[in-house]
């Protein structure tokens, strides 16, 4: 069989599926039990042409594929995926490179290299800093927050690696009450329990009180890591990174920004005072396969300080033939040894856009976001929640004249059934909200403004 067949196959249904995720269904239209009936049955025990593998794939899963990719997608926070990206991405699968050491893979650990490096420079952060690439934010938070929890430790003659928590003294952690769960998640697997974290009170954008985490740190004696956030999954809005880095310098923590889309903020001139002092902290997570459009999965986790980073992640054994330290091994980074080269995505579409072209994909998906803010905004009985100081946009649609409650969770529905476009639902402070994320690179005005006719349209109904 000609081993291409099968490859120029796949190359032709992912066109076609990128030639109309435009004008798709938005949502996935399916029943579980359906996906289940066309996509399972027995084990196969014999083999099946591939060509038809594929073919059958793409047919069963269709109904269950959902146009994240598309211009009309606002729910989470989710970017597409810039083509180039996404080719790149078919190479690394081509390739199948593992990054784990240089000399398993000599141009994915220089590659590596070299896109950390411009990174660090896009985000202004500081020269030097490590760079591992994870799966996404939620490992980029535990990777951070291990080497946190490693250098805390240490200023006090404890070698968490080696001797554990168990008779550790006790790390205090600092978070927002906003807190995105991913980093509670990472917390709570390094140990460090989601109980036992100090919630520090929010303002009206979810954003970390400076004079309450004053107040909570002031009696603060030993190890201490101080958890922030650029960009509130629901507000977009950034804690006072440069008042909570003087709060913990002043007292010997470790500041940790969990930055998943809001990080790239900071490569923007215009964008930049809102996550001002960003680059004084001693950690960053973020996403690449959000706001910056590759594929999943791409996540960084960025420390300032290559040695507590490297002594969390680090292995070492005889057989892995690691070279001197002047080669990469990626596995010094991550939690994780194997691995595919996720690199490649990400330095294909930093080679094409450039700086000013990551700087434009973040401004215009803003400009989109306040777009799609006064064209809900205009509507009688519709309130935008929050200030959309980013891509975020939080609404609430009120019930028929005059009457309290709202119709936000029945307008939410009725837009995920509609098609046009995809917005989830949330609860902000106490009120249900539909959450609209603008983050993805082919969404033009026109997607906005059809966008915002149908959800003002699902509005109307839900008030009928
Ligand atoms: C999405 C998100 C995460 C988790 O990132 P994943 O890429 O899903 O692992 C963490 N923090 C914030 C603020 C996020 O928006």
């Amino acid at each position: 069989m000609n081993p291409h067949a099968v490859l120029d196959r796949a190359h032709a249904l992912a066109c076609a599926y990128l030639a109309e995720v435009a004008s798709r269904h938005v949502g996935g239209r399916p029943t579980q039990a359906a996906l289940h009936a066309a996509l399972g049955g027995a084990l196969p025990q014999g083999p099946a042409d591939p060509v038809r593998v594929l073919e059958q794939l793409a047919r069963a899963a269709d109904p269950g594929i959902v146009a994240t990719a598309g211009p009309r997608y606002f729910g989470f926070v989710t970017g597409g995926a810039v083509p180039v990206a996404v080719a790149a991405d078919w190479l690394a699968s081509a390739w199948d490179q593992n990054g784990a050491l240089y000399v398993m893979a000599p141009a994915v650990a220089v590659l590596e290299d070299v896109v950390a490096g411009w990174v660090v420079e896009l985000l202004g952060l500081p020269r030097g800093s490590s760079v591992g690439l994870v799966t996404g934010c939620h490992m980029a938070n535990f990777t951070c927050l291990a080497a946190a929890r490693h250098e805390v430790l240490r200023r006090v003659g404890w070698d968490v690696e080696a001797d554990g928590l168990q008779r550790a003294p006790r790390v205090a952690v600092y978070v927002g009450e906003e807190v995105h769960v991913s980093a509670v998640g990472a917390l709570r697997m390094l140990g460090l329990g989601a109980r036992e974290l100090v919630r520090v009170p929010v303002d009206d954008q979810g954003r970390m009180r400076a004079d309450a985490l004053a107040g909570a740190m002031a009696d603060a004696r030993g190890p201490a890591i101080v958890c922030a956030q650029v960009g509130n999954v629901n507000t977009g809005a950034s804690d006072p990174i440069a008042r909570i880095v003087d709060l913990a310098r002043a007292r010997g923590a470790w500041v940790h920004v969990d930055g998943a889309f809001g990080l790239w903020a900071a490569a923007v001139p215009e964008l930049r005072d809102q996550v001002a002092g960003v680059e004084r902290a001693d950690s960053w997570a973020t996403d690449a396969h959000k706001w910056l459009n590759v594929p999943y999965d791409s996540g960084l986790a960025i420390v300032r300080d290559p040695a507590p980073h490297r002594a969390a992640m680090g292995l070492r054994a005889a057989y892995l033939q690691r070279g001197d330290d002047e080669e990469r091994a990626g596995m010094d980074w991550v939690p994780e040894s194997s691995r595919r080269a996720r690199v490649l995505p990400l330095y294909a579409l930093l080679r094409t856009l450039g700086a000013g072209g990551v700087a434009g994909l973040v401004r215009r998906t803003c400009a989109l976001a306040r777009r799609m803010a006064a064209a809900l905004a205009a509507e009688p009985g519709v309130t935008v929640l929050n200030d959309v100081v980013l891509n975020q946009v939080l609404v609430r649609f009120a019930a028929a004249d005059g009457r309290a409650e709202d119709v936000t969770p029945q307008v939410v529905a009725r837009v995920q059934a509609e098609g046009t476009c995809w917005a989830g639902g949330t609860v902000w402070q106490g009120r249900q909200a539909m959450r609209i994320s603008v983050s993805n690179w082919s969404t033009t005005e026109a997607d906005i403004d059809r966008s915002a006719a149908a959800i003002l349209g699902c509005h109307r109904a839900a008030r009928a």
